[in-house]
């Protein structure tokens, strides 16, 4: 196969199939989109725990956020595919320090726009009747966060982009970018090359690997990222909100089927390409767990379903999103951690300003320039779950 196109972009998981989908949106007329599996969607995208939340700390990743919230409501009102629910994210905290950073945290998140509830420790023990009330100092907890189907939100970036017109290549291994007289790039991969005015880095895990193509180190990083499934003894399926005990990381969601869905991501954990269910997971869960979900302590845990994938992240907790001085027409979109689910719209949407208008008119786009770390210009994300 040998062709041309306007955009190449790498990788069809969320990200680059929303990036493909917002392009031809944005009236660029020949998207191509190379992805190295057999079909779409099956990398960090197939592992995530489909949480989507407002409720972060950062100016950057709240108005991704506030955008992508909309965006999907509108994608599942559209295609029915996403099993989107609604049901809130509950933060809590049980101490002085944890209460000002979460309320510093509500107050940006307001000012933004975002309908973020404050809560003293009852009503914030009130609204999920299993969480632990002793000690607890505060909660926040917004109504428009939830959970949804990954694979339903593939599933529909995919078919919405198809029906614009984006070509999917999949079994195309990209293992060289070129840049060719006039600005021109060549993109050899496993189908063939094909010539390209632009190139969009959305190899999630692989980011890295794709910038060195073209000579430019980024610091996206993998980490094994591990999820639990505890059956519950009472067989109920009444969903409940997405429970975070910010004292201890662990975070609880009913699944649609009953049973619960339990995550913790250890921040002291390494580098890792491995996807396998990492066993100190379920010895730091079983730890932690009892804290504020004290039911939850002695319910074991099913290992045949837990499962584990990797955070694409960087040292500060921000996707790395714009093009980069010194490889001007290559875009980078990678970096999301575990965010990139919920974060993929207002990503494509960024994505295809800066290539139609040259700039994003969308959204600010500094504190996520892909120079901010040879600058030492950095903005903390610490709401990382
Ligand atoms: C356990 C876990 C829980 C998570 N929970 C959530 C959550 O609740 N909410 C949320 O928003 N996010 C969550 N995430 C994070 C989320 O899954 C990622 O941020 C997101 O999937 C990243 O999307 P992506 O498209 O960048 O990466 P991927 O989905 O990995 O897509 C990248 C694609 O690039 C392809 N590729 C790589 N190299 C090449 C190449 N050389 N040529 C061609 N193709 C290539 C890969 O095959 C892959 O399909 C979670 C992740 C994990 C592991």
């Amino acid at each position: 196969m040998r062709g041309s196109t306007d955009v190449v972009v790498v990788g069809g998981g969320v990200i680059g199939l929303s990036v493909a989908r917002e392009l031809r949106l944005a009236g660029v007329e020949r998207v191509t989109v190379l992805e190295r599996e057999s079909s779409v969607g099956q990398g960090s995208s197939a592992r995530a725990n489909g949480g989507f939340r407002a409720q972060f700390t950062t100016r950057p990743n709240i108005e991704f956020s506030r955008y992508s919230i909309a965006e999907l409501e509108r994608l599942e009102a559209a295609t029915g595919l996403l099993s989107m629910h609604q049901v809130g994210y509950l933060l809590l905290t049980g101490t002085e320090e944890g209460e000002r950073a979460l309320h510093a945290a509500c107050e940006l998140q307001r000012s933004l726009g975002v309908a973020t509830e404050w809560l003293g420790p009852q009503e914030a023990s009130e609204r999920v009747p299993f969480v632990r009330s002793d000690g607890l100092h505060a909660g926040t907890f917004h109504a428009r966060d939830g959970f949804l189907d990954p694979h339903g939100v593939v599933a529909a970036l995919h078919w919405e982009a198809r029906g614009l017109g984006v070509e999917v290549v999949t079994g195309a291994e990209v293992r060289a970018v070129r840049r060719q007289a006039g600005g021109v790039f060549e993109v050899e991969h496993a189908r063939g090359s094909t010539r390209a005015g632009w190139v969009v880095n959305a190899a999630g895990a692989d980011a890295q690997a794709i910038g060195h193509m073209l000579g430019l180190d980024l610091p996206v990083t993998p980490y094994r990222r591990n999820l639990a499934y505890a059956r519950d003894p009472s067989g109920s399926t009444e969903l409940i909100p997405m429970c975070v005990d910010l004292d201890t990381g662990v975070l609880v969601r009913r699944d649609t089927s009953g049973g619960y869905v339990i995550a913790y991501s250890d921040p002291s954990d390494p580098p890792s390409r491995e996807t396998s269910v990492d066993p100190a997971f379920l010895e730091a869960v079983a730890s932690r767990i009892g804290h504020r979900f004290p039911h939850l302590a002695d319910v074991p845990i099913d290992p045949a379903h837990c499962w584990a994938g990797l955070y694409p992240e960087t040292p500060d907790h921000h996707a790395i999103v714009g093009e980069a001085a010194e490889a001007p027409g290559f875009v980078q979109c990678v970096g999301f951690g575990g965010h990139g689910v919920m974060h993929a719209p207002a990503a494509g949407k960024a994505v295809a300003e800066l290539v139609t208008l040259g700039r994003c008119e969308s959204f600010d786009l500094h504190p996520l320039r892909p120079s901010r770390f040879v600058e030492g210009d950095l903005v903390l994300e610490t709401a990382v779950l």
